[in-house]
């Protein structure tokens, strides 16, 4: 399979015919699966989606029994998605479809992931300043300079999207998760059209959340083998000056006869002692965590390698 195409689809009805006729026309004569993800729809779209299905025998749909988000069903089209080269792309149209063999060509030059940027974006202005901020603070932290981490449209060889694990709202990040990883990445400015029908599914509450989900990714991304240093590291600086107040409070205490009871000096090394050792502790329990995982992880692998090498 050369092409699989991963669209969410949340309530867009009237888009959807026009984007499968224009995608047919960009994917030429190349073998592709289109995936929709109908992410708990209440209009039309499931209706018009199955007699989609009908006329092209290479469109596939997954029905949410209830709204999940677009991380979840991006993620479960990733799972499914056979092509070589793994298309996303959003189904209000504001995507061109004549996008497409772009992509492919950067891909080939090697590239693992080609981000699209809405450089001409025509959305509400409000949108475009909070974006630009986002951008910018994500492009620092994970020092990948990108214009657009958001945008629906992106391809990826397929290996990419098979190593990241999307759910919540980490669709935003995906170039960061992939960047962790390893690969190249690089951006193209893209068409980007107005939304003609429907709604657009966020608003401004996307950067509050945006910014939460910042924090999971980085410790994802930089802390994910090894959460006790990130932990660990604070803990010990913090026991340890809890350790020299109360060390000095001893001495004074037992050499020189000064009375405790009048010091809160005491609280704050007691307190920076129990801090620290909860950090640690939390430390110590991610990495167990890390570990079983992985050894799980590595089970699974055995076991799928063996079923394989059984004859018949
Ligand atoms: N979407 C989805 N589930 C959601 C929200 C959005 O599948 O809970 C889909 C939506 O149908 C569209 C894409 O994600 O195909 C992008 O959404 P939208 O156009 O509303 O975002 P915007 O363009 O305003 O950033
Ligand atoms: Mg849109």
């Amino acid at each position: 399979m050369d092409l699989s195409f991963v669209i969410p689809v949340y309530n867009e009805e009237k888009t959807l015919k026009e984007l499968h006729q224009k995608m047919l026309e960009n994917i030429g004569n190349k073998n592709y699966e289109i995936i929709f993800i109908d992410d708990g729809s209440n209009d039309n779209s499931y209706n018009i989606l199955q007699r989609i299905v009908r006329e092209d025998e290479n469109v596939k749909i997954i029905k949410f029994r209830r709204n999940f988000g677009k991380s979840a069903a991006l993620q479960i089209g990733f799972d499914k998605a056979k092509g070589d080269i793994v298309f996303t792309l959003d189904a209000d149209l504001q995507d061109d479809p004549d996008e497409i063999p772009r992509f492919i060509k950067k891909i080939n030059e090697g590239y693992d992931l080609v981000a699209g940027w809405k450089k001409h974006r025509k959305d509400p202005i409000t949108k475009k300043i909070s974006s630009k901020i986002f951008n910018l603070i994500t492009s620092i932290i994970f020092r990948l300079k990108l214009h657009d981490y958001n945008c629906g449209f992106k391809a990826y060889r397929n290996e990419v999207i098979k190593s990241i694990h999307i759910y919540g709202e980490l669709h935003r990040y995906i170039p960061a998760l992939a960047k962790a990883k390893g690969y190249k990445i690089c951006e193209i400015p893209i068409k980007h059209h107005k939304r003609r029908f429907g709604r657009s599914k966020y608003g401004l509450e996307r950067f509050t959340r945006g910014f939460l989900d910042l924090l999971t990714v980085t410790m994802i991304t930089k802390y994910e083998r090894s959460p006790l240093y990130l932990f660990g590291i604070g803990g010990l600086i913090i026991s340890f000056i809890g350790f020299i107040v109360t060390l000095y409070l001893s001495i004074a205490k037992i050499f020189f006869g000064m009375p405790l009871s009048n010091r809160p000096l005491l609280f704050l090394g007691v307190l920076l002692i129990v801090v620290g050792v909860q950090l640690i502790s939390i430390g110590l329990l991610g990495e167990m965590i890390v570990y079983t995982s992985k050894r799980e992880g590595k089970n699974k692998e055995k076991e799928i390698n063996h079923k394989n090498s059984k004859p018949g």
